[in-house]
């Protein structure tokens, strides 16, 4: 049997379930072409967009300068983030972790130490973030 893993799709919201190693796939509520894999980001990273419907984890050495920054599971910051627009079902942000720019997250977890500097911030239900 495959194993499967929980997503939520980052365009319209949809929950569904892809199988472990899937990287991208058509989503069952939108048809649309999304990134399904677990993003770990250890390094220094500019991106116009990262957005995947699964994890996306800054470690403690990732430094990313992004658009727009999306996962339809959760976002876990250890290290640091420049963002127009930080998009989470859940978002983590550690001890260490910087985060610059605007957020909507359904839930928020932010450790004594962390950073948040600037932009809005507001938590609440994520649905079909677009
Ligand atoms: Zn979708």
């Amino acid at each position: 049997m495959t194993a499967l893993r929980d997503v939520r799709c980052v365009k319209c919201g949809w929950d569904f379930q892809v199988p472990t190693r899937a990287s991208v796939l058509t989503c069952p509520g939108c048809y649309q072409r999304v990134r399904v894999e677990d993003i770990v980001i250890n390094s220094a990273v500019i991106e116009r967009s990262l957005e995947t419907c699964g994890r996306l984890l800054i470690d403690r050495r990732g430094a990313v300068r992004a658009g727009r920054l999306a996962a339809g599971v959760c976002i876990e910051i250890l290290g640091e983030v420049t963002a127009t627009e930080v998009v989470a079902e859940r978002l983590y942000i550690g001890p260490k972790g910087r985060l610059l720019g605007d957020c909507r997250a359904g839930a928020a977890i932010i450790e004594p130490g962390a950073v948040i500097a600037g932009g809005r911030f507001s938590v609440g239900p994520v649905k079909s973030a677009g």
